[in-house]
């Protein structure tokens, strides 16, 4: 069963942020299948990309939030991190760099 709290409808069959856990459109990222992000004001849906850990994200900053939880879990690390690898943290920078430039003026 998901951990997930609060809601009376989270079913397995929501695609969520894995940062912030808002659900999005399409499926869950086990499925392997996309989920997409809504963007009302101009592109209707965008793509969501994918965590490098794995799962979908929303935003850069809930991709940063959940790799640093992911790694603050890992052997040799811990709560008292507090940010990304420099290798890790310029990756996610390029990803999301790349993205708005295929989505000018998306809410990313
Ligand atoms: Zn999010």
């Amino acid at each position: 069963m998901p951990q997930d709290c609060g809601g009376a409808d989270v079913t397995e069959d929501a695609a969520k942020c894995r940062g912030c856990g808002r659900t999005l459109h399409g499926s869950p990222y086990h499925t392997g299948k996309p989920a997409w992000i809504s963007d009302s004001k101009r592109h209707g849906l965008i793509r969501a990309p994918r965590c490098h850990y794995g799962g979908h994200v929303c935003s850069e900053s809930c991709d940063r939030r959940a790799c640093l939880d992911l790694e603050r879990t890992m052997p040799g690390h811990g709560d008292g991190q507090s940010r990304l690898d420099g290798n890790l943290d310029r990756k996610i920078s390029v990803k999301w760099e790349e993205l708005r430039r295929d989505y000018p003026g998306a809410d990313l």
